[in-house]
């Protein structure tokens, strides 16, 4: 599919800071309501399901200084069965189900409460779950499409003399995020991290990685498909066949030019750098169209892909017949269409995806469809979920929890006896610069500013084609849009909706979108504080440790890369290293079975952050606890709020794998599997054995302990 709205959607499990806003008033109100609450059970028909959700998923036979994640998690456990064709299940997938669930039943809802730009969402999923409308209007959308983009020798009244590479090109390029030889793009400026640029960079081939070029079966499988969906446009099946090998066999010769990722290099450069280097294509002329009506000169910059692939590309362009270019470029175009068209043309990209990555489980057109609206109109998704899911004080509340969590984390930098001085300071000022994201982007709750910035997408209750176009433009536009523009500090790494946290390592920030603040990893009133500064507060924390781990240290408050000059004294580099190694070994002893090992060294930045974390949380609820008096607790489960803040930070890490996923995630996840992260975070936590009266010298309690933050 091409580049559309959303290309952000990443599928981290939670990864790596804030804006200080102060909410007195909030705060000031709950004092009154909580401060003598002490002792108290909170007898409300919330707490007492939520309390009984808490004991369902614990096993009550568990001896919590024993082994801690069976005695939280043990009977989610027993109750959640891995899903049918799935290898595991967790509490967070538990969560990302269940946002699913909700948002495809309001995307169904017509409310009169609905804003312009809400509609046009409500319309779009509608245009494609309507699959009679869809069906009935077989290939007409497409081949209208076509025509649109001045045909291809694929169509028999096709006039190749009149047709123009440099201009059909030029067109591809401005009005679609078209991958076609190589990509024109506007992104951040290497130089100037605050600033957007032109980038030029290789497309992408038609089949995922460039190994697959040397592979004939793909390659015959690849043709058959592309002369199939001709063939569904009316083209004759012999000529479709004849010409679809030659575009693969052209295809062919671009994937032999092409740099593998890894290997690419780029420059910054001026246009007219690009023109000495490959006089042979019109550069300028091609940039300046693109661009219209920004008007570009020779001495504006670009980044640009600086190995050989644009001099070989051109080469090979200038040495291949203007027909196979035209069926080329048009059906790089097609094929990204094709999911949106009628059962014929669905039904054979199924299978052409099948054959390429194996038979998985068919989804229902609901299924479907919720999911392209997601990718495509992920914002508008996530603007939907914020108005009908959470609310401005959910968004205050956890914005407070971050603040007591950063003042934790200074707090706590002070006191460990690694650092040093001048350490302390710069560690400060980091935590203190990090950018902290909650909930969603604010233009997405405002109505006025969300209907304007997409006021320019139209959308049609029954042309889903079409609806898919008008976004692509739209999307291509706006990209171009930000070339001489400040880069947008309003981009969120995430969509609102996604059950997920991150640390952006390159801006020294924190994103905790809406999707996460839900139970089990956040609760609103009346239920204890405790609990969510277990689950969602520990998250919080950990991100903010990622800032100051083996790989986050080395960046500086605003996100550069340093290495040495990150104001950290060597000693105190010295001392970190030392105790990180502590970590290393102790989850190098973890194993599954007889001998199949955690790796502690992969794992060290997600530890050291879940230590990190685990602490700090903890911390910034008895801060809170002193600033608003002692909560009630929660009914019928017997546990204090101290008790209840590690339940809650364990039950959020549920999860049931098979021994194969399990062994696969040990060689390939950053993140140790889950009853590794609870029992080796709990076990070097002070508070947690204090809480729990586990002596000195249980499994949960051992004697040596590691602690870096
Ligand atoms: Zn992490």
């Amino acid at each position: 599919m091409m580049v559309r709205l959303n290309q952000l959607r990443g599928n981290l499990v939670y990864l790596l800071i804030a804006t200080s806003i102060c909410l007195f008033c909030a705060a000031e109100a709950r004092r009154s309501t909580l401060a003598k609450n002490k002792g108290k059970v909170c007898k409300s028909e919330k707490c007492r399901s939520v309390a009984k959700r808490i004991a369902n998923n614990m096993d009550p036979n568990e001896n919590p200084c024993e082994d801690f994640y069976n005695y939280a998690c043990g009977g989610w456990i027993k109750r959640h069965e891995i899903p049918k064709g799935k290898d595991e299940y967790s509490a967070i997938v538990e969560l990302s189900e269940r946002n699913d669930k909700r948002l495809k039943h309001l995307l169904k809802l017509q409310s009169s409460t609905d804003t312009i730009t809400i509609k046009k969402l409500k319309d779009f999923y509608k245009s494609c779950l309507n699959t009679k409308i869809v069906d009935s209007r077989a290939e007409k959308p497409l081949t209208e499409f076509i025509k649109k983009l001045g045909s291809w020798d694929m169509f028999s009244d096709f006039d190749v003399e009149k047709w123009d590479f440099n201009k059909t090109l030029q067109l591809f390029h401005k009005e679609y995020p078209a991958e076609i030889f190589f990509t024109v793009d506007v992104d951040v400026d290497p130089k100037n991290r605050t600033m957007n640029i032109v980038t030029i960079d290789q497309a992408k081939l038609c089949l995922p990685q460039i190994v697959y070029y040397v592979n004939k079966e793909a390659k015959r499988e690849l043709g058959k498909y592309a002369a199939a969906i001709a063939q569904h446009t009316g083209v004759p099946y012999k000529r479709a066949m004849k010409k679809m090998k030659e575009v693969v066999m052209f295809e062919t010769k671009l994937a032999k030019i092409s740099v593998p990722k890894k290997a690419k290099k780029y420059a910054r450069t001026p246009i007219r750098s690009l023109i000495g280097a490959i006089p042979t294509f019109p550069w300028l002329e091609h940039i300046r169209y693109v661009l219209s009506p920004r008007n570009i000169t020779e001495k504006d910059y670009i980044v640009v892909l600086c190995n050989e692939y644009l001099a070989d590309l051109i080469q090979l362009i200038n040495s291949t017949p203007k027909r196979i270019l035209s069926n080329y470029m048009m059906w790089r175009m097609v094929k990204d269409m094709v999911p949106f068209l009628s059962k014929d043309f669905t039904d054979a990209y199924k299978s052409f995806k099948e054959k390429l990555t194996g038979k998985g489980q068919r989804k229902t057109r609901e299924e479907t469809c919720y999911r392209y609206t997601d990718e495509i109109l992920g914002p508008l998704v996530g603007g939907l979920f914020i108005r009908r899911e959470f609310t401005v004080e959910d968004k205050k509340e956890v914005e407070e929890m971050m603040q007591l969590i950063i003042k934790a984390f200074e707090k706590n930098s002070e006191s460990v006896p690694w650092i040093s001085n001048q350490t302390i300071i710069a560690v400060k000022q980091k935590a203190d610069a990090a950018v902290v994201k909650v909930g969603y982007p604010d233009y997405l709750f405002n109505d006025t500013v969300f209907n304007e910035r997409y006021e320019e997408i139209e959308i049609h209750p029954e042309k889903f084609f079409e609806n898919v176009v008008s976004i692509d433009k739209f999307s291509n536009r706006r990209t171009f849009r930000k070339l001489d523009q400040p880069v947008d500090p309003h981009q969120w790494v995430s969509v609102p909706h996604m059950a997920n946290a991150f640390y952006v390592v390159t801006k020294n920030e924190i994103v905790i979108p809406a999707g996460i603040l839900q139970p089990p990893f956040f609760y609103g009133e009346p239920i204890p504080r405790s609990v969510s500064y277990g689950a969602v507060g520990h998250v919080l924390g950990h991100e903010l440790t990622h800032g100051f781990d083996t790989l986050g240290r080395k960046f500086n408050l605003y996100g550069e890369l340093i290495q040495r000059r990150t104001k950290w004294s060597d000693p105190s580099i010295a001392n970190f290293e030392n105790r990180t190694q502590c970590l290393v070994n102790q989850f190098n002893d973890y194993k599954i079975g007889k001998d199949l090992h955690i790796d502690g060294k992969n794992t060290l930045g997600e530890n050291i952050a879940d230590g990190g974390g685990l602490k700090i949380a903890f911390e910034a609820y008895e801060t809170w606890v002193r600033e608003h008096g002692e909560e009630y607790t929660l009914p019928d489960l017997d546990l204090t709020n101290e008790q209840l803040f590690f339940v809650g930070y364990a039950q959020k890490e549920c999860h049931n794998s098979t021994h194969q996923a399990l062994v696969d995630s040990i060689k390939e996840d950053v993140h140790a599997p889950s009853m590794f992260r609870i029992i080796g975070t709990l076990s070097n936590t002070e508070a947690f054995s204090k809480a729990f009266k586990c002596k000195l010298g249980a499994p949960m309690n051992p004697e040596k302990k590691c602690h870096v933050w």
